[in-house]
């Protein structure tokens, strides 16, 4: 039995993701604001704290897998604190437990609004470790509207692929022997996308950013059955990837430079 700590765990993918690794006979410890083994408030770096430690406590001290799935995408600035630093500073304080492991694993979920519009100096103070300014900026842009405000969100994607690519190969995470990787879908059935796909018309604006070629709208289990074999013993060597589970969205807007 493998021991894994699910974020996001009441709801949508990490719901789903839970739910079939408990399936299998692995062991779960969710995390979340409400409903979870572990309840907290991720979008505060006390929260993060609380919730690793806890999570810690109740797996002993050695964690196998962790899988991040807890994030929002209201136009406010709190999604970048939720989106990046509730998932890179989480994982920076679980990575001790991990590579108490013999089989450690980490992925996060990113998403197809990474290559979206998004604000460059946004993604910039995340990955400088700079909250504050990161909120200033969210505050500046939520400030605009709505849809200004949404830039938050693609950059609060963005700038967490780019943690994962810059981290998967440095001493804390390749060094240990710890695989960490992203997935990024396109637009999936849960409770986040659930008001936006209900009329036609903003269905059609959603579809219109997100092209997907192949089998349109995408359950929640066909990006919890990736997330669990990136966190498999059977992943010994994909590192820094953000896989783009997305029915072809991303190939559709990039094209085909490989
Ligand atoms: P969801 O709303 O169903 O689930 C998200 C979960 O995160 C909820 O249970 C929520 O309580 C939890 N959460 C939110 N803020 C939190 C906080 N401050 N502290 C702790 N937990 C918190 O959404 P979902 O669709 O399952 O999304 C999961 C992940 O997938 C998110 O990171 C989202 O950005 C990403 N994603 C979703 C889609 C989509 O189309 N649904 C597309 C691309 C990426």
């Amino acid at each position: 039995t493998r021991t894994y700590v699910v974020t996001g765990s009441a709801s949508g993918i990490g719901a789903t993701t839970a739910q079939l690794l408990r399936d299998r006979g692995e062991r779960v410890i969710g995390i979340d604001l409400n409903n979870a083994d572990v309840e907290a408030d991720l979008s505060a770096p006390e929260g993060r704290t609380a919730a690793a430690a806890k999570a810690i406590e109740i797996a002993d001290g050695i964690i196998d897998g962790v899988i991040a799935c807890a994030g929002i995408s209201a136009p406010i600035p709190k999604t970048i604190s939720v989106n990046y630093f509730g998932v890179t500073e989480l994982l920076e304080q679980l990575r001790p437990a991990l590579a108490k492991s013999e089989a450690p694993r980490a992925a996060v979920v990113s998403s197809m609004a990474s290559l979206q519009r998004h604000s460059a100096e946004m993604v910039d103070a995340a990955l400088d470790g700079d909250e504050a300014k990161a909120l200033e900026i969210g505050a500046e842009l939520s400030a605009q509207g709505p849809q200004v405000g949404y830039l938050v969100y693609p950059s609060s994607k963005r700038a967490l692929s780019r943690w994962v690519r810059r981290q998967s190969i440095s001493p804390e995470w390749a060094g240990n022997g710890i695989p960490l990787n992203a997935v990024a879908p396109g637009t999936v059935l849960t409770p986040m996308t659930q008001k936006l796909l209900e009329t036609e018309e903003s269905r059609a604006m959603v579809d219109a950013n997100v092209p997907m070629p192949l089998n349109y709208h995408q359950p929640p289990e066909s990006i919890a059955n990736l997330l669990i074999w990136l966190t498999s013993v059977e992943n010994t060597h994909m590192a820094g990837q953000v896989i783009y589970d997305d029915g072809g969205a991303e190939v559709s807007l990039r094209g085909d430079d490989v």
